[in-house]
């Protein structure tokens, strides 16, 4: 038996090649909690098919996210890193939690209507259910704590409803409420210094890309706009890239640039060069990980089949205890 303080759950839709918003917002925490849970990390591909347009990258997309997931440092032989759709029993308890899921809670989720306002043409029914196949997703694990960032919170807080619903219905206690844990960088700005990083806004930077591109993106971060020509003092307090020097540099290297910087000490040039040389310097090993796993694709592939296989195996005990506490056939 695992000496463990509980499962933690976590799902992510394959978006492919993984940006620093990804990394710092999400896949760090998925890394580090490790050490004190037993882990799920699954790509959520059917969540995915609720939004997207085409799939013909969908296949290649989970496999670049596994990719970034392994060189980051989930560790499969400890934590199960899956995909989905090979798990198909979590598309039966959506079906089960759906009929104690009241529609109007459903139409009223902030979530739901900010896609109806993005996606107007294409409003189906699984983007209505997203929510019950989440809250079936952490559920199926009996999971105790799922790591999301805070604009998840209506999603958690529908999951543990639904999960009290659920039980008071069928008079059990066979599902688990989760408890939410938000990550330590909620929110990673972009490289416009304005929205939020976002591989769909271009603002990114990705984890894998090369040490060249890195520093071509660093370069051209928006700073304070304020700050005009390089005799102007600077506010490193409303520059995004003092704040990647906060993540990437040294504490004594923080503390120059925010002194030098309000004295026009520093340049952003010479600012942003440091910050290119720091980040290169952190993501190397992490680049050369991924560089040894995208050697065997198919070991990849055999990472994701085998922790399906193993969620299978606790998919199939929670479908079976919840079939017999709504009195389904056997
Ligand atoms: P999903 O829709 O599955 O959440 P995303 O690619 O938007 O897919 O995000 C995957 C994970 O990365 C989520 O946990 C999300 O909160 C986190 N994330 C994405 N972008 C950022 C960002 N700019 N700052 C912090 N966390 C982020």
């Amino acid at each position: 038996m695992s000496l463990k303080k509980g499962r933690v759950f976590s799902g992510a839709r394959p978006t492919g090649r993984q940006h620093l918003g990804n990394y710092l917002g999400a896949i760090k925490n998925y890394v580090a909690l490790q050490d004190e849970y037993d882990c799920v990390y699954c790509i959520v591909d059917l969540h995915a098919l609720t939004t997207l347009e085409t799939t013909l990258d969908l296949r290649n997309n989970t496999y670049e996210m596994a990719l970034d997931w392994l060189a980051a440092g989930i560790r499969p032989q400890e934590s199960i890193m899956f995909v989905q759709s090979q798990v198909p029993q979590v598309t039966e308890l959506h079906t089960y939690l759906s009929m104690v899921t009241p529609m109007g809670k459903l139409t009223d989720l902030p979530t739901f209507k900010e896609k109806v306002r993005e996606q107007p043409q294409n409003v189906n029914y699984g983007l209505l259910g997203y929510p019950v196949l989440m809250a079936a997703d952490i559920t199926l694990y009996k999971s105790h704590l799922v790591p999301v960032g805070v604009d998840q919170a209506p999603h958690l807080e529908f999951t543990r409803e639904t999960v009290r619903s659920f039980n008071y219905r069928y008079n059990t206690n066979v599902l688990i409420e989760p408890q939410m844990k938000v990550t330590e960088f909620p929110k990673i700005i972009g490289l416009d210094g304005q929205q939020k990083m976002s591989k769909s806004l271009n603002n990114h930077i990705e984890l894998a890309s090369t040490p060249e591109e890195t520093t071509q993106r660093v370069m051209s971060m928006v700073t304070d706009p304020a700050r005009i020509r390089r005799t102007d003092p600077g506010n490193p307090d409303v520059c995004n890239v003092y704040s990647m020097h906060k993540v990437f540099s040294s504490a004594d290297e923080v503390n120059m640039v925010n002194v030098e910087c309000r004295r026009a000490g520093i340049g952003c040039v010479d600012c942003k060069k440091m910050l290119a040389r720091n980040m290169n310097a952190s993501l190397a090993p992490f680049r050369e990980r991924r560089e040894e796993f995208a050697r065997n694709p198919d070991g990849v592939w055999d990472v994701l089949h085998e922790g399906a296989g193993r969620a299978r195996a606790i998919a199939a005990q929670t479908i079976a205890e919840v079939k017999a506490a709504i009195g389904l056939a056997e």
